[in-house]
């Protein structure tokens, strides 16, 4: 049976008129479940017995069940979820100050095979339906009201999980726009940041998606060091990524942010700042410094805390806008795709 949450409230409106239904029960239906979290149909008092019937006929409220979640010290909660057909993705609630940011993954696996990367090491199962990514974050909006406060809300999304969420577009876009959507959870622009690998074709097709926070991972602004990271720079090198970047559409005084890892000997260098400085636009872009966050079996390792901060401060001086992310949760396994893969491999939390 197909995902209620599959719909755009305009697609669910189209479908009702279609078999005969009043369209205005999509509004109706949006308020319920993505406003109210009601997800009891029984309780939707404002809907017709027919559209209730049809919907019960036809689709299905189910959502991704949580099978861990575990809570850091600085207050990171990570998430395993089950999907309907027994895969397991990973969602983590990070918050900061007056937020509270969901981490959200849009696929099974990941092509892209960055090789910094624990979810690259497990190739691509599948893509998340639209359904699958707008109900990781119903999920848990509904399971934060139950298990933390009734009051706390999610206030912001970042497509920083598993999973290259360019390479999932449609499902990708209709769930952004559920997002944004006033009748759905309305959420504003400025609060969702899609983060790609860059896939350059599907850059290009930005224009057509919904007006959010566009980040870069660009991990290096040298092609041999990119390559070696990101094998995705060998069909789309720096100067195809930033010809497609050229096309996003940004709205006056946004920028660009670049997310760089920062790994020890590898891209930490002051050469690595000068590349940095020759490809980067000072007004039209923001930098991210990450320090690398070691995993069992990483290659990779991260800088002295000295090094990150002369790396921030030199661009800083040069007149970069660059802040540095501290790795959160590291207490519970906070790689991307690395509690997936515990859990895989020993069951850790039957
Ligand atoms: S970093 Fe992102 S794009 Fe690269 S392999 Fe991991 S999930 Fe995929």
């Amino acid at each position: 049976m197909q995902s209620l949450f599959d719909f755009t409230r305009e697609e669910l409106a189209e479908t009702l008129v279609s078999h005969g239904q009043n369209k205005f029960a999509a509004k109706q239906i949006f308020d319920w479940i993505y406003k109210k979290n009601q997800l009891d149909i029984n309780e939707w008092s404002n809907v017709s017995k027919k559209v209730k019937e049809f919907i019960l006929q036809n689709y299905s409220l189910e959502l991704p069940e949580v099978v861990w979640q575990g809570e850091s010290v600085d207050g990171t909660r990570k998430f395993l979820l089950k999907l309907k057909d027994g895969e397991t993705i990973e969602t983590v609630v990070i918050p900061a100050k007056n937020r509270l940011t969901q981490c959200i993954s849009s696929q099974v696996g990941c092509a892209i095979g960055c090789t910094f990367c624990h979810t690259g090491t497990q190739g691509l199962t599948r893509h998340l339906t639209a359904g699958e990514v707008t109900g990781q974050f119903l999920k848990i909006t509904i399971w934060l009201k139950e298990n933390v406060h009734p009051e706390e809300r999610l206030t912001n999304i970042v497509y920083m999980g598993q999973g290259e969420p360019l390479h999932n577009y449609e499902n990708v876009k209709k769930a952004t726009i559920n997002f944004l959507d006033d009748f759905g959870f309305g959420l504003g622009q400025r609060r969702i940041t899609l983060s790609t690998s860059g896939l350059v074709p599907k850059i290009k097709m930005l224009h057509d998606f919904p007006p959010i926070n566009i980040a870069i991972s660009l991990h290096s602004a040298k092609n041999s060091t990119r390559t070696q990271l990101m094998p995705i720079n060998k069909a789309y090198d720096l100067k195809r990524l930033f010809e497609a970047i050229k096309s996003i559409p940004l709205k006056a005084h946004r920028r660009i942010t670049y997310e760089y890892l920062l790994i020890r000997d590898l891209n930490d260098q002051d050469s690595d700042i000068e590349a940095l400085c020759e490809l980067l636009n000072r007004k039209e872009s923001k930098v991210n410094l990450i320090p690398f966050n070691e995993y069992p079996g990483s290659e990779y390792k991260q800088p002295t805390q000295k090094r990150i901060q002369y790396f921030m401060e030199e661009l800083n001086r040069r007149g970069y806008t660059c802040t540095v992310r501290q790795t959160k949760g590291d207490d519970i396994l906070a790689a991307c795709g690395q509690l997936k893969s515990e859990y895989e491999k020993v069951n850790l939390w039957d």
